[in-house]
């Protein structure tokens, strides 16, 4: 096929540059950086030689699994923290704790973040996601607690902003998410769990009680109140700390590496945060620049963008989680609009819908021809890259987000003994099949 040819042909071109002797490996940055928070951002940007090799699109990634948390989280968590620093709400080494809702890589982030500055760190998740990231939490210090996996009312959030309550949070950021302002043609089946209190010091006292939707109805831990530390909910989702560390950080980089030669910027959202942040820059910034989002299959936002309707009753019959994103790409795709997503809704352009099977493959792929060993939503943003250049045509240049890398997802995305257990077959030849298309 066409798009073999053009590889074969770009391996060859690397044998004949391969006879030349090797250049020095460049520096990143000759700075020395203070402690890890200076690792954070500043992220190169990376070519996807065999897929632009094969398009004839240069296909480029902010290679953002660099970052020292490991993913492009870290500028998010450094941001919100920042932020609510200046505003008098953290301070550093006073014993106040950092609480958030998170599939694992916002967790990872608080929890690097948090211990540079001096914070603890408790993170509600939900216990269907890779255990990979339970355990990286677990060494880092963080307090894990499991709930069931996200619907329309996320209990993850709510739990997180109920426990920061009961630490004696300063600001509640948003008012809890009720998953009412999205146009739903069902009512949502979720029911109010309930959840004993998170043991977080060596207190015997505390009698376990049950939760309800009130925060004055927990139970506070006595010796948690005597130190009187102050609970902080990072609250991503909605806290405008997140969109603007891309609109200040990871927009002006990708502006400055490319010159700013930008086609389209391809994104997945699960806060929203990238797209909003990135795409509000660069259309402030770019003239004719499209911004696409990346949208895995069983997430809303798709027909959200493509026909303004959140959820499809319809598409939904017969798929075994109703309301939940039946994917198993991880830290993307979500059924209800956040404040982070609903402000970079007027510079989305279009949305495309892709399927486990396409970011399996693509995984795969990367690893075959370019050695790059990535997560999920990388590899969904990729699938989403290949299918926006075909539209574009030669000569184009795309952008997009490598979030984080393989090695956490080793127990779920990257399991082959998941995979069999959940009937998916990894087919690398879709993606050749895409290209040629
Ligand atoms: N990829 C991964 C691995 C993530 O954890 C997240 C965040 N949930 C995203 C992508 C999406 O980024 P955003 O929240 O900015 O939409």
């Amino acid at each position: 096929s066409t798009s073999l040819a053009l590889l074969t042909q770009s391996w060859r071109r690397r044998r004949a540059i391969a006879r030349i002797p090797p250049r020095p490996i460049e520096l990143r940055s000759d700075e020395i950086v203070a402690g890890v928070i200076g690792l954070i951002g500043n992220t190169p940007l990376v070519r996807i030689g065999s897929l632009s090799d094969a398009l004839g699109v240069e296909i480029l990634g902010k290679a953002e699994f660099l970052n020292p948390g490991g993913s492009v989280k870290d500028r998010v968590a450094l941001r919100i923290i920042e932020d609510a620093e200046s505003q008098g709400l953290l301070h550093p080494h006073t014993g106040s704790v950092l609480f958030e809702g998170t599939v694992g890589s916002t967790g990872i982030s608080l929890a690097t973040v948090g211990r540079a500055k001096g914070y603890d760190t408790v993170i509600v998740m939900p216990d269907d996601v890779a255990i990979d990231k339970v355990q990286i939490l677990e060494k880092l210090g963080a307090k894990v607690e499991r709930v069931r996996p996200a619907s329309i009312v996320d209990e993850k959030q709510n739990l997180a902003r109920r426990r920061a309550e009961q630490f004696g949070q300063t600001t509640l950021v948003t008012p809890p998410q009720r998953g009412d302002d999205i146009v739903v043609t069902t009512q949502a089946t979720t029911s109010e769990v309930s959840h004993t209190p998170l043991p977080l010091s060596s207190s015997s006292s505390s009698s376990p009680s049950s939760s309800s939707s009130s925060s004055r109805s927990l139970h506070i831990l006595p010796d948690v109140l005597e130190k009187k530390p102050r609970g902080f909910f990072a609250d991503q989702f909605e806290n405008d700390s997140n969109w603007r560390a891309h609109y200040d950080g990871t927009g002006p980089e990708i502006l400055r590496q490319t010159g700013g030669h930008v086609d389209a910027f391809v994104s997945g959202a699960g806060t929203g945060g990238t797209i909003t942040g990135v795409g509000k820059y660069l259309k402030n910034h770019l003239n004719g620049v499209q911004i696409i989002l990346a949208d895995p299959q069983g997430s809303g936002l798709f027909n959200k963008v493509r026909y303004n309707v959140m959820y499809d009753h319809k598409e939904s019959e017969g798929t075994k989680r109703r309301h939940q994103v039946d994917t198993i790409v991880e830290g993307i795709g979500i059924n209800r609009i956040t404040h982070n997503l609903q402000l970079g809704l007027k510079v989305i352009d279009d949305a495309y819908r892709i399927s486990d099977l396409e970011a399996l493959a693509m995984s795969r792929w990367l690893v075959k021809y370019d050695g790059m060993f990535l997560g999920s939503s990388s590899a969904c943003n990729l699938v989403a890259c290949v299918k926006v250049a075909k539209k574009l045509g030669r000569g184009k240049r795309v952008v997009t987000i490598l979030c984080d890398s393989g090695s956490r997802h080793q127990n779920k995305f990257w399991s082959e003994e998941y995979l069999r257990e959940n009937n998916l077959e990894v087919d690398i030849s879709l993606i050749e099949k895409l290209i040629a298309s």
